[in-house]
């Protein structure tokens, strides 16, 4: 081993001693929410495939379709000669899906992300973050030179006495921007921001909100509305932010909003200017998720997702139905999280144990994510094996 190999060896090993280091899994097989993992077959309960469009033959077929009409590769960024029709198609029909004016994709969502927050503010400017803010919005508010305020996960009290801080702070300092970032629906706990009164605060003090919608979309609201448009509050929100990788089933990152703010990232955001644009068959298989999921079959999906969630509640005896397709079950050490994993793992079902860094120390959680492809007597057996 190299001396360089040692050091970063010396590291793993201090990973491991904590419980904390991780390793790739590799998925043999694919059925559904039935995965093979090293020949054997597990129920899959760690996908975010919410509605199951991942396997469905409508994407496959509309990616070889754009793959055998425009090539596999893009060949290029977007503002080079990466930009197809699939490309822009898809852009026009996902700003109608979102009732916002224009949108843009990006290759992931984590670029989205880090490309437009440090686009669209800067060392004069405010950015406040939920405590509970995915990496990717943490990323881009660090890379973005703003001066950075946290609020406790949903707390609007503190939320409001940031907003004050900097409106002080911003006197005299003409054009500063303040920018709320917050999710619709957070990736670990699945619980729902206080949406419409963050948007309340944001317009009381003049600053702007840039709302993530990673695992909203496709599960609140119709089609992709997400809970700003499930709410009616789509207009309100100046920048609403998603993936395609989640409940529409295929990758990708997006932003929606007003023409001019997506002229604008158009120009500014550095992930988007200096990166091969995604695949046009990777466009097109995402152009059929939207179909899909605002068509009947996309209502049905829906509908059984919920089903599917009120079932986990019950076996779970849980006081609600989950608010989105995400429920945590927390234990607190990452030992007990491991060991929880492993024995469901022994049990046939796949469900990840999510520790520090992913979420803060001593919440140590089983995620477990249900899906409109999971059959109930999936659901039961989890809930069984779990209580078991
Ligand atoms: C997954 C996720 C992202 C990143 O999207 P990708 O398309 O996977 O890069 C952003 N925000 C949240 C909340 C997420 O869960």
């Amino acid at each position: 081993m190299s001396a360089f190999d040692e050091v970063l060896n010396s590291s793993l090993h201090e990973l491991d001693a904590r419980g904390l280091r991780r390793r790739l899994r590799v998925i043999e097989q694919i059925n559904g929410t039935r995965i093979t993992i090293d020949g054997r077959e597990f129920q899959n309960f760690s996908s975010n495939d919410y509605l199951g469009l991942a396997s469905h033959p409508a994407l496959a077929e509309a990616m070889a379709e754009a793959g055998g009409r425009y090539g596999v590769g893009s060949t290029a960024s977007r503002l080079i000669c990466g930009t197809t029709a699939e490309h822009a198609n898809l852009e026009e029909e996902l700003a109608e899906a979102k009732g916002t004016e224009a949108s843009l994709v990006f290759s992931t969502g984590v670029a989205a992300a880090t490309g437009a927050i440090p686009a669209l503010v800067g060392k004069e400017d405010v950015i406040i973050l939920d405590k509970l803010a995915h990496a990717c919005l943490i990323e881009g508010a660090r890379s973005s030179d703003a001066t950075i305020r946290v609020f406790p996960h949903n707390d609007l009290a503190k939320l409001e006495s940031h907003l004050q801080w900097a409106q002080e702070k911003n006197q005299g300092h003409k054009g500063a921007r303040v920018m709320i970032i917050t999710e619709s629906v957070f990736s670990m706990d699945g619980d729902l921001a206080p949406l419409r009164e963050i948007i309340e605060l944001k317009e009381r003090y003049g600053a702007i909100l840039f709302l993530d919608e990673a695992h909203a979309v496709g599960v609140r609201g119709y089609g992709a509305q997400g809970l700003a448009g499930e709410l009616g509050l789509s207009d309100r929100v100046e920048i609403q932010m998603g993936t395609l990788g989640k409940a529409l089933g295929v990758s990708g990152g997006y932003i929606a909003g007003s023409r001019t703010l997506i002229d604008f990232l158009i120009n500014r955001a550095r992930s988007f200017i200096f990166s091969t644009a995604p695949s046009p068959a990777v466009a097109a298989a995402a152009r059929a998720a939207l179909r899909i999921v605002q068509s009947e079959e996309g209502s049905r999906l829906r509908d059984k997702l919920h089903q599917n969630l009120t079932l986990l509640a019950a076996g779970l005896n849980l006081a609600a139905a989950p608010e989105s397709s995400i429920v945590p079950v927390i234990l607190g050490s990452e030992e007990r999280a491991l060991a929880e994993a492993a024995q469901l793992l022994e049990a046939g079902f796949f469900v990840p144990a999510i520790r520090y860094p992913t979420v803060s120390r001593n919440t140590s959680r089983l995620r477990i994510t249900v899906s409109a492809a999971h059959e109930p007597e999936q659901i039961r057996d989890l809930s069984s094996t779990l209580k078991g």
